[in-house]
């Protein structure tokens, strides 16, 4: 008789661990009971519930982001056999084993596979990504949005901020301060609304210094890599051309 436990179908994940940012990473290996419908977030759970590596040692528990479970807020993005994606919709049966984790590395990890993607934020505030209202008065209706601008507006306001654009940018490095395509496509939308607008020619003027526009060399893996299939080299293109004709003839309207 087939001894029913030993007979349970196994997931293994070599997961890469660092305790801290200054500490060096170290490789250990899980072995997990596979369940239907799994994907890598559940198996980081259950890894979390019980650090125990495959050969039966007790380890420090599993650090990583997560939050929706829906590929809306981002914050799993890792490289998983190497890929940048994220772990939410990651399914375990779609994937070769031993399925190979680790954070993602264009960003300081904090600890195991967690990062800190403040550099995104920054540069989103660097180029003013937001619409300014100050409050202190009622700025009454705002200018109607176009069907046109809306439905080329909306995939653009898709993106998570969760850096796969970025991991994958042979511009995005250390010796480099390139923003990356998802800020670039975000002073698009931005500049594309109606109020926006208003605040385009600061938007474009911060991509046209050190780390701006001018650093993309059209690599293009950024597009592959959008889990939310936004048109990013369309974006840089667009903003591109505004850069241009913002330096050519900004002077022109002061
Ligand atoms: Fe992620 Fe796409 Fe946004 Fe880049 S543009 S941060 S890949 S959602």
């Amino acid at each position: 008789m087939s001894d029913k436990k030993s007979d349970k179908k196994k997931v293994i994940l070599r997961i890469k661990r660092q305790a801290g940012p200054s500490d060096s990473a170290h490789w250990e290996e899980f072995s997990l009971d596979w369940r239907p419908s799994m994907n890598v977030i559940i198996a980081l759970r259950d890894i979390a519930e019980n650090p125990v590596t495959r050969d039966g040692k007790k380890t420090t528990p599993l650090s990583y982001d997560s939050n929706c479970l829906e590929e809306i807020c981002g914050s799993c993005a890792m490289l998983i056999n190497g890929k940048a994606r994220m772990a939410c919709s990651a399914l375990i049966d779609d994937l070769e084993q031993p399925i190979r984790i680790e954070p993602l590395s264009k960003f300081p990890v904090v600890r195991d596979l967690a990062v800190d993607r403040q550099f995104m934020f920054e540069s989103l505030k660097r180029v003013k990504a937001w619409i300014p209202i100050d409050g202190t008065y009622d700025l009454g209706e705002g200018p109607r949005v176009s069907p046109e601008i809306q439905e080329k507006g909306y995939p653009l306001s898709n993106c998570i901020t969760c850096g796969s654009c970025l991991e994958v940018c042979p511009q995005v490095n250390e010796h480099s301060k390139f923003v990356g395509a998802a800020i670039i496509s975000q002073v698009r939308l931005f500049n594309m609304h109606p109020t926006g607008a208003m605040h385009a020619n600061e938007r474009l003027e911060a991509l046209m210094g050190p780390g701006g526009i001018a650093d993309c060399a059209n690599a293009q893996n950024c597009v592959e890599a959008c889990p939310k299939g936004i048109p990013l080299t369309e974006s840089i293109a667009q903003v591109n051309r505004e850069a241009w004709k913002h330096a050519l003839l900004g002077w022109l309207w002061g």
